[in-house]
């Protein structure tokens, strides 16, 4: 299966998503009575991989007694293809084990439109996708998770049993009871019923009510250690560190508010011992300080400043995903701005003071302006802020103020750049709005072109949201089992990836809803607040009366108060002007060593691109702890110069990096860096060079491969010498000149005169580079 799966990596996007092998990895070996569990991400691999939901089950489970946890992400479309044609299985990353071959699979529900995503990947694996058709059988139990769960009844046909609320706890009783029952899939499905927090749709068929699982505390054990350091950008490719869960501000329409209480916060003390473990352990270059709104954690700028003192050696900078715009002072921003300005988001959702106070977020808009005013003061790049329509009691003159509001931030940042996301109310379940309706698409539609009419600014770039993509993920939201019918057959109509725009098949929906005599317009209409829901048999812990307390009050707010932040145009303050950009400072020329160290790359990184690669190198450095010089200004960055890229699918035996060390260094690399380096990447030699010499990308010439050819291969190829190429006993060495226009699978496509597809398919390694010194080849190591 493995050599299978190898086989068809160099013909789809981005292999390096099926391969696994992150930093930190160390799959475990797969004993008899091991429990074996998957959690699978229905999304792609640098979408999944960076939820950190998932990072603490992984870790839990694979500390658990006799049990072993892997991972899988939904493939992307052309390798899902693949797999199908060569009726290939969906397998776990760590062992290349195909899913149908766990014992329990844990889904994570992220997003309602991702519900086909869960049948792809049921399909893929080979495993039924409702739960009657598994009872008999042996099939993997398959569970979910995640923050869709708090109405799971769209999904509950295809799902044995759901985790409602926190999972690092009851996760471990399921594995338990899995292990007592494993045996007997009714008594499985009846033991699990018991447990609390689970809800088992053959079991309890919504007749029982269900009360969600909640951790009492972010315990230092359950922080996902060491973390898993993936070789690929992934789409939050930072260390996280959660600084808190929960959300006491309860805004009206923010589910995650309502359904993660109560507000639990991780120490001081406890946040600085974790980043110093984890950035030691993992070399990442920033922090994420995961929290529903960091502006409340407790002393938030006391935390900065002590992680930045712990942390500044390392060069690691620290971003906060969720800032309110309110506490936004020279202080805070002194300290992020530390080492790296990471970008700032923003989300007042609305501008008019009336719909603040609707929505029960009341972020005066007087402090966002002073918050602006103060990021380009400090020149902050990525300003990006969020607003909402479609919200109850929402007039034309509540929209037109949006417009008004962006163009007055447009004036006050001048040249620089802000970002606006618009995006329609989801009336989701468990909120006050919950009663609310979604709005027609045709108003929303009307609303848009109102605040694109109002924004006159040309530095603030606003995009909404795909309203009809929103309308689908409304009705799956609060919708019930019927709708399950429409998943699948969206699904089989190929309606996968629907959180991506470009993906998005509405038509196939509404065909999938007429098909069952859905009428789906009817999930998006205001409900009576006396009207039974289908998810009030979850209780997430707030009771019902206090949710229809909230809307009614919502709905009853008359109170208007003008705006009054124009009157705080920068005229007021005639001084105002943007501090001036640092430069970067002269290289130290008189106080380095240079080192040119020479390094191979094995299987592991044979899908890396050139960037993955110098990412994981300038990780391995951070690890190590070498005395590297870096530069100066916004964005320190270790003094380190790299050679050719590596074309992805090959592999080498000599790499070369140029690495510039403070003057007393006097080590042996191969040992102070080589320890630190992932798996596949060695350091193989090492010499100080002359400060002055030519740079690698200037003095490489040649570039040397060696291609070893199968039969079929050998039998079907053409030589044609157009440069040194050379055949003997089945290995085809070519010397290839390093300059622009000559890459290196067209060029053994003319070479051998087959096809680039058929030459992706090779056994390709880089054996050397060469410079040309006195008319002779030589290696960089070889130059003086
Ligand atoms: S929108 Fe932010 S501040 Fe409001 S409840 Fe949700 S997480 Fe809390």
């Amino acid at each position: 299966m493995i050599k299978k799966i190898q086989n068809l990596l160099p013909l789809v996007t981005k292999p390096i998503r099926y391969t696994g092998g992150e930093f930190n990895l160390f799959p475990l070996p797969i004993k008899k009575n091991t429990i074996k569990v998957c959690l699978v991400f229905p999304e792609i691999y640098e979408i999944g991989m960076s939820n950190y939901g998932l990072k603490i089950l992984y870790s839990k489970l694979n500390s658990y007694k006799n049990t072993i946890c892997e991972r899988s992400y939904a493939p992307a479309l052309d390798f899902g293809k693949k797999l199908e044609e060569h009726n290939l299985p969906l397998f776990s990353l760590e062992n290349k084990l195909p899913l149908f071959k766990f014992d329990i699979i844990g889904f994570s529900l992220h997003s309602e439109l991702n519900y086909p995503n869960v049948l792809y990947c049921l399909s893929l694996s080979k495993i039924p996708l409702r739960t009657e058709e598994r009872i008999h059988g042996n099939y993997p139990l398959i569970i979910a998770g995640g923050p869709c769960c708090v109405n799971p009844l769209p999904m509950s046909p295809f799902i044995d049993a759901f985790v409602i609320g926190d999972g690092e706890e009851v996760i471990l009783e399921i594995v338990d009871v899995y292990r007592n029952f494993k045996n007997d899939k009714k008594k499985l499905l009846e033991n699990l019923a018991n447990l609390e927090g689970v809800y088992v749709p053959l079991i309890h068929n919504r007749n029982k009510i269900i009360r969600k699982r909640y951790v009492k505390e972010l315990k230092e054990e359950d922080f996902p250690f060491p973390p898993l350091v993936p070789i690929c950008n992934i789409v939050h490719d930072h260390l996280t560190i959660e600084i808190s869960r929960g959300c006491a501000r309860g805004c009206y329409f923010c589910q995650a508010g309502f359904t993660n209480r109560p507000l639990r916060i991780r120490p001081i003390e406890e946040i600085k011992k974790l980043a110093f473990r984890a950035i030691k352990a993992t070399g990442y270059e920033e922090i994420s300080l995961l929290s529903f709104s960091a502006g409340d954690y407790p002393h938030l700028p006391q935390l900065l400043s002590s992680l930045n003192e712990l942390l500044h050696p390392y060069l690691v900078a620290i971003s906060l995903p969720s800032l309110r715009g309110e506490d936004f002072d020279e202080e805070l921003i002194n300290q992020l701005k530390f080492i790296k300005r990471t970008g700032i988001t923003f989300a007042p959702e609305t501008v008019s003071y009336r719909l603040k106070k609707v929505i029960n977020k009341e972020i005066a808009n007087e402090k966002i302006i002073k918050a602006v005013e103060l990021l380009i003061k400090h020149n902050w790049p990525g300003i990006k802020f969020y607003f909402m329509i479609g919200l109850p009691q929402e007039k034309e003159e509540d929209v037109k103020e949006i417009g008004y509001f962006l163009n007055f931030l447009g004036k006050i940042a001048q040249r620089r750049e802000i970002r606006v996301s618009i995006s329609p109310l989801i009336p989701k379940p468990h909120t006050p709005f919950q009663f609310y309706q979604f709005e027609e698409k045709e108003i929303l539609q009307e609303k848009i072109k109102i605040i694109k009419r109002e924004v006159k600014s040309k530095n603030v770039k606003v995009k909404y949201e795909n309203f009809a993509q929103a309308e689908i993920q409304a009705v799956l939201a609060r919708g019930d089992e019927k709708l399950a019918w429409a998943i699948e057959n969206a699904y089989r109509q190929q309606a996968i990836f629907q959180d991506w725009t470009e993906h998005f098949k509405y038509n196939i929906w509404v065909e999938s809803f007429n098909k069952n005599q859905i009428d789906y317009l009817s999930y998006l209409k205001e409900k009576k607040v006396d009207e039974a829901l289908p998810w009030d048999f979850i209780d997430i812990g707030i009771p019902k009366n206090l949710l229809i307390q909230n809307y009614q009050k919502a709905l009853s707010l008359k109170e208007e108060k003008p705006n009054n932040y124009l009157s705080l145009t920068n005229k007021t303050n005639p001084n105002f002007q943007p501090l001036s950009f640092f430069k970067p400072a002269a290289p130290f020329s008189h106080y380095y060593k240079r080192f040119r160290v020479k390094f191979k790359v094995g299987e592991n990184f044979r899908f890396a691109s050139h960037l993955d690669l110098v990412r994981a190198i300038y990780r391995a450095i951070r690890r190590s702890g070498l005395p590297v010089i870096y530069s100066t200004g916004f964005s320190p960055r270790y003094l380190v110069a790299f050679g050719p890229p590596l074309p992805v699918g090959v592999i080498s035996e000599s790499e070369y990096l140029d690495i510039f060390l403070k003057i007393d260094y006097n080590g042996n690399l191969i040992k102070d860096l080589g320890d630190f380096m992932p798996k596949d990447l060695i350091i193989l030699d090492f010499k100080e060079i002359k400060n002055d010499a030519p740079t690698l990308g200037k003095s490489i010439k040649f570039l040397k491969y060696e291609i070893l050819l199968d039969e079929p291969q050998l039998k079907k190829i053409k030589l044609t010498n157009i440069y040194y190429a050379r055949l003997e006993n089945q290995i085809l060495e070519v010397l290839l000149p390093f300059e622009p226009g000559v890459k290196l699978f067209p060029t053994l496509s003319k070479i051998t005169n087959l096809n680039e597809e058929e030459v992706k398919l090779f056994s390709i390694k880089r054996i050397e580079h060469y410079l040309i010194k006195n008319d002779k080849l030589m290696t960089p190591l070889e130059d003086d």
